[in-house]
């Protein structure tokens, strides 16, 4: 399973959100605490999403390299600073490729996106929510992974306008249902915002006044970390945390 972050605060560089906390994502790619038999290591790339000065859309790092060897995001984590960022590092399901492109965030304008899990019976268990989508969707996803998909199917919601949390919820519940024993773990920003699912992984917040921060597992050992219970979604920005229940389709398990 991969690992997210994603924080909403005061400007700071990737690094220091990244690299440098003592259970950051550098330090889950080889150590991870709560991969609940999903995977041993995130060695098959990482990517980070951040907000440039200037403007409104985000910007992107990815790479197919474990997160430890790659020295050019070294150098540019350290100078690169944002308010809001996004990052995952990746353990490929497998079957599905290790390649850039497979690596999250994923994203489109100011959105950024991560999913860690994976979909059982892939890919005929989410033909149906795919045929959904427009035929150029799927024929220009990011890559022939879960993780794409279901980013081009919460895009394709918030295209038409729908609020970011249902989106989520959408996709979770209506994914869930035909792929019984899937692990969606969702991690949507704006920027502004941050919208995130625990669905049979983990997740943990911590947010005070000035500072929102959404992870798979805790980046430090200190205080104010809350886990999010399963089969929920959260709505995070400094000052403000809201968490409700996912309602599963019935008939799913
Ligand atoms: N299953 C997805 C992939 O392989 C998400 C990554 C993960 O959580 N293992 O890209």
């Amino acid at each position: 399973m991969c690992r997210h972050l994603a924080y909403l605060g005061p400007p700071t560089t990737l690094s220091a959100l990244v690299l440098e906390p003592s259970h950051g994502l550098l330090h889950q790619s080889y150590a991870p605490a709560d991969m609940r038999g999903g995977g041993t290591i995130n060695a098959d790339g990482f990517g980070a999403g951040w907000y440039a000065p200037g403007g409104p859309d985000a910007v992107r790092y990815r790479s197919a390299v474990p997160i430890w060897s790659d020295t050019a995001f070294a150098a540019l984590a350290g100078s690169t600073r944002s308010g809001a960022v996004l990052a995952a590092v990746r353990s490929a399901t497998v079957g599905m490729p290790v390649t850039t492109t497979a690596a999250a965030p994923f994203g489109e304008g100011r959105w950024l996106f991560s999913h860690n899990g994976l979909v059982p019976g892939w890919p005929e268990s989410v033909a149906g929510p795919a045929a959904e989508l427009p035929v150029t969707d799927l024929l220009t996803l990011d890559a022939p992974t879960d993780a794409a998909l279901l980013w081009a199917l919460v895009r394709h919601r918030l295209r038409a306008g729908a609020d970011p949390a249902a989106a989520l919820a959408e996709v979770v519940t209506t994914v869930a249902a035909g792929a019984p024993g899937a692990r969606l773990n969702l991690l949507l920003t704006d920027g502004a915002t941050i919208w995130a699912t625990a669905w049979s992984h983990a997740l943990s917040v911590r947010v005070d006044a000035a500072t929102a921060l959404v992870v798979s597992e805790p980046t430090d050992a200190g205080p104010g970390w809350t886990s999010v219970p399963d089969r929920h979604l959260v709505v995070a920005r400094p000052g403000h945390c809201s968490t409700r229940h996912l309602t599963p389709i019935p008939g799913a398990t």
